[in-house]
């Protein structure tokens, strides 16, 4: 499968989704995950009409920034956790960050943004996983306050990468979560979905869907 094949695959996938939920196409965000994958993929890609990419890792980000720096209108999206002294990278390149869950990492992007501010999404541990990171719920008004106080950022929306469970259809409740967190904190932005499950979370109400491995095919190792 080529890289159009497969855009044009999820983009028909996304489409129909929509369509289930009534709500339009316009309303849904698709950001190719080309994390691992070379710079080259994500020229086919952009060939195929596609502009926002999305970055795990902020050394790889600011790479292919720079090796992709000829694409005008290429918009970057940090979705990876970051620590504060790579913080500049994704100050420089990005045009969103998806992984906020720090208040000293938010004030780094802070110091080091310039121009238009870097839309921040804040990622909520809705599966209170040990092991993942993203800030847990009951703090998530405390943190948006803080956030909000910070000049170069604009907070607009929320993000989850809930526990993985095999049916997509049983993640519906962790989308719905974010959901109702996101209206009580008053952000109208929810990233959320990845191959595994962006048709719930459109159904549920995503803006932003992550998705790489149905564009791309598996990650190299
Ligand atoms: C890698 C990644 C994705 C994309 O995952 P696929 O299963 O390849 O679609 C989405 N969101 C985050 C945060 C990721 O790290």
């Amino acid at each position: 499968m080529t890289t159009a094949e497969g855009l044009a695959q999820v983009e028909q996938r996304i489409r129909a989704a929509c369509e289930r939920a009534g709500r339009p196409r316009g309303a849904v965000e698709l950001i190719a995950v080309s994390k691992l994958h070379p710079a080259a993929r994500i020229r086919e890609a952009y060939a195929a009409g596609q502009r926002a990419f999305g970055e795990n890792y902020a050394q790889e980000l600011r790479d292919k920034a720079e090796a992709l720096s000829d694409l005008p209108g290429l918009r970057w999206h940090a979705i990876g956790p970051l620590q504060a002294n790579k913080a500049k990278y994704v100050a420089r390149t990005a045009h969103a960050f998806h992984a906020l869950d720090r208040l000293e990492v938010a004030q780094e992007l802070s110091k080091r943004r310039t121009g238009a501010p870097l839309r921040c999404f804040l990622q909520i541990n809705v599966g209170d996983e040990a092991t993942k990171s993203g800030v847990r719920p009951e703090d998530a008004a405390a943190l948006a306050e803080a956030v909000r106080g910070l000049p170069g950022l604009e907070l607009v929306g929320l993000t989850a990468l809930p526990p993985l469970l095999d049916d997509p259809a049983a993640m519906r409740p962790f989308f719905r979560t974010l959901r109702e967190l996101a209206g009580k904190l008053g952000l109208s932005e929810l990233s959320m979905g990845t191959t595994h499950d962006f048709e719930v979370a459109i159904e549920e109400g995503a803006t932003s869907v992550r998705v790489g491995t149905a564009i791309f095919g598996e990650r190299p190792a």
